[in-house]
């Protein structure tokens, strides 16, 4: 069987790729509403687009107006892995109902759907097959995450708090087992584990006692994960250290930011209002701890 734990070459990638079925519109979900954000409220921008098919998949960055350079600085990234939907309605909703709320106090960058035609699919994976959420280092090749680092460079900004907007789901299952099949892997003791609830991933030690504060928040909102360890990290109280990958985009935006932090819903159990609430939650508990430093 050896012979099975062949990582894919470009042709398996190929195949891969032409077993995807479109399976909703970035278009209609996303841009359609970035579209209709109040023109004096938001600044609408494109950082580029996919280059495989442009006119289809234009990238957009929001900052909220009036901007003034004197008030904290929020970042807010969502639809890195695009079947996660919450992190992308989240954001999006995000906007329409809480943003507005803190203008002339805070300054809010949104990247709200940074893969979208891994939307469009319902899958974690860009067009070639490379998890975007992988390729956020100077090494990375995801143009998904070359074209988000430029964006977010270009700015030249420092952030007091990010946040990158993320869902744990149970299709998690058979997307490791799909990864492994990729990387040439056998399937590993855990990979069938799913944590319930809703769990934080911190870039560093440093911001764990934020991430306390926040998961406080967020369990008035949805049931956080009690388990002494997810995903072989040890948790406490929800809370995770992930800062051995190096690729993730909370570890690339944290090199501009005080304070970093990705959420993870759990969606199974709770409703699409629920996951939304949390995602909004969390955003609103950085800035919380932001405004009361
Ligand atoms: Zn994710």
């Amino acid at each position: 069987m050896t012979d099975d734990l062949k990582p894919w070459g470009p042709e398996e990638k190929e195949a891969w790729y032409k077993r995807q079925k479109i399976q909703r519109s970035y278009q209609d979900d996303v841009v359609t509403r970035l579209k209709a954000l109040p023109e004096d409220q938001f600044k609408l921008e494109t950082y580029g687009a996919l280059s495989h098919d442009p006119a289809r998949y234009p990238l957009y960055r929001v900052m909220t107006q009036p901007w003034n350079d004197e008030n904290p600085t929020v970042i807010v990234t969502g639809g890195m892995h695009g079947y996660e939907d919450s992190g992308v309605t989240g954001a999006l909703r995000f906007m329409e109902e809480e943003a507005p709320k803190y203008a002339g106090k805070v300054n809010f960058v949104i990247y709200p759907c940074i893969s979208p035609f891994a939307y469009e699919i319902n899958h974690r994976w860009t067009r070639y097959a490379d998890d975007p959420n992988r390729h956020c280092s100077d090494e990375g090749t995801a143009e998904e995450s070359v074209l988000l680092m430029k964006s977010v460079k270009s700015l030249k900004m420092h952030f007091n708090a990010a946040v990158d907007l993320h869902e744990t789901n149970y299709r998690d299952i058979d997307l490791t087992a799909e990864r492994r099949a990729r990387d040439g892997q056998k399937l590993q003791p855990g990979d069938d584990y799913i944590p319930e609830g809703f769990y934080l991933v911190v870039p560093s030690k440093a911001d764990v006692p934020l991430a306390h504060e926040v998961i406080e928040e967020v369990r008035k909102v949805t049931p956080i994960c009690a388990d002494a360890s997810i995903l072989g990290y040890p948790a406490d109280r929800g809370v995770i250290v992930l800062d051995d990958l190096k690729t993730l985009c909370q570890d690339f935006v944290r090199k501009y930011a005080d304070a970093g932090m990705t959420t993870e819903i759990y969606p199974d159990k709770c409703s699409r209002d629920e996951c939304e609430r949390a995602q909004i939650a969390t955003i609103k508990a950085a800035v919380k701890w932001v405004l009361g430093r």
